[in-house]
């Protein structure tokens, strides 16, 4: 039995000191003479954290390129099917493209849980909607979606599912992140032995208000590798020696006190989150502290309809967050929250970096001094919310008011960062490791450090000198013979 991993996405150089990259691993496991190849995660990178107009809104992973030279010279004609560890963009938008449907056959599934399979559409057509408006190079055309929608296995619950029979089978295993994300775990028999691979996708041991945090595989599965990890927020201590377990729940009530205090002095606070699960969360929070909430947008809505329709649960730990109640006002218009009829409140508004709807807010907002601001999570260099959040009070900043169109806008509101983050921070994330590997077979288990800047890396590596870490901003770590 022989094992590679190659790491397709991530960046390096640079660019890795700020940017995570998008998510996409090709995994290839030889048994005798079979050769067997599997994708995980097919993301495009964010463009936007140039600051500057980029030609296109969409870049496929960086060493998507040598997708065809890498199965040339491992043997393999063919990748056996796709896994998608959730629905956000860094990790399933590039799936559509040609360059990776070219290498499926006619039995190729795109094998994802239940709720990313019910988003999966959203998330496609979203970007062919951007680069459709901006009249850009298209990454795909409408046939391509349908077609590549064709290919998905829904897995409606966590099971093994057997890929080879008696030899290669996998585990979508809960974790955390947002609903419908999972880890992957491959187990692979070769006569009497077993060696399990796991890919952990975006990983949160925290709670948050959808899913619960991400639980242990299951006992009878050893965990032998680990062959990427999320370090998204370990460059510093957000948390700031706190404990991860009340840490989300305390950032949004930090958010509702500031919103409240907003509010009470005449002033509107704007919060902006990603569309899918975390601006319904942070709407419903919300409100559950006593705002008047405004959520804002009609694609934020449909998403929260498809979280709570059947299709938006597949295993213990999802939870309902019920949009139907007095305190939240779903708009269907634009920016109609700041109509003079409106009493002031919370307004939540779908981009979790700045851009979209939440733009057209922030150009109405920023110049008042008792508005405010607050971003709900990470925020990629050059991005609006990047630039709000680092403006002095008075200066202005080039805010992307509409697609590749700039305004000077003045940043006279409070603006402030909060941590409601989905992904694990960075204390715990170590000690997860340790325990995900606790009964591992080999004696010093390959780690792969992936979806963090350089900073980030750094940090966990020199964390976990008792594994074998590679990582993904390294060059010479981008192809990793495991047996
Ligand atoms: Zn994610
Ligand atoms: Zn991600």
């Amino acid at each position: 039995m022989e094992a590679w991993l190659y790491i397709l996405g991530g960046a390096t150089g640079v660019r890795a000191l700020t940017n995570l990259g998008a998510s996409c691993y090709l995994f290839v496991v030889r048994l005798g003479k079979e050769i067997h190849a599997y994708l995980i995660d097919a993301g495009m990178e964010s463009t936007d954290s140039d600051g500057a107009v980029s030609a296109v809104s969409w870049l496929a992973p960086q060493d998507l390129e040598k997708l065809q030279t890498i199965l040339d010279s491992v043997g393999v004609k063919k990748i056996d099917h796709v896994f998608l560890t959730h629905a956000h963009r860094d990790h399933a938008a590039a799936v559509a493209l040609k360059k990776i449907r070219r290498h499926l056959t006619h039995d190729s599934r795109i094998i994802c849980t239940r709720p990313t399979a019910a988003f999966l559409p959203r998330v496609l057509y979203d970007q062919f909607n951007v680069s459709n408006r901006r009249k850009e190079n298209l990454p795909y055309d409408k046939d391509d979606i349908e077609e590549t929608l064709d290919r998905v296995h829904a897995v409606k619950r966590p099971e093994i599912l057997e890929l080879v029979p008696g030899k290669i089978s996998v585990l979508l295993w809960r974790n955390g992140h947002i609903r419908g994300s999972c880890s992957v775990i491959f187990i692979i028999k070769s006569g009497k032995t077993e060696h399990t691979f796991m890919f952990s996708g975006d990983y949160a041991t925290h709670a948050q208000l959808t899913t619960d945090g991400a639980p242990l595989p299951p006992d009878d599965i050893r965990i032998s590798h680990l062959l990427s990890i999320d370090c998204t927020n370990c460059a510093e201590d957000v948390a700031k020696g706190t404990d991860e377990k009340t840490f989300w729940k305390r950032e949004i009530i930090r958010m509702a006190d500031d919103a409240h205090n907003t509010n009470k002095a005449g002033g509107w606070f704007l919060t902006s989150a990603f569309a899918l699960d975390r601006a319904p969360t942070f709407a419903r929070k919300l409100a559950d502290l006593g705002l008047r909430v405004y959520l804002d947008g009609p694609s934020a809505r449909k998403l929260w309809d498809i979280m709570e329709s059947e299709d938006g649960f597949w295993c213990m730990g999802d939870r309902s967050v019920n949009a139907n109640s007095e305190e939240i006002e779903i708009l269907n218009a634009v920016g109609s929250a700041l109509d003079s009829n409106r009493k002031v409140g919370a307004i939540v508004a779908p981009s979790g970096m700045g851009h979209g709807p939440v733009a057209q807010y922030m150009r109405e907002l920023l110049p008042r001094e008792n508005a405010m601001y607050g971003a709900s999570g990470y925020l990629a260099p050059g991005t609006n919310g990047y630039k709000a959040l680092r403006a002095e009070r008075g200066s202005t900043i080039l805010l992307e008011v509409t697609d590749k169109k700039f305004e000077e806008v003045r940043v006279n509101a409070r603006c402030e960062q909060y941590r409601a983050t989905g992904h694990s921070l960075r204390k715990s994330l170590v000690r997860r490791i340790g325990e995900i590997l606790r009964n591992s077979r080999s004696q010093k288990p390959f780690v792969g450090l992936c979806h963090g800047s350089t900073p980030a890396l750094d940090w966990v590596q020199a964390q976990l000198p008792e594994f074998h870490t590679f990582r993904q901003d390294r060059p010479e770590d981008r192809c990793i013979r495991l047996l």
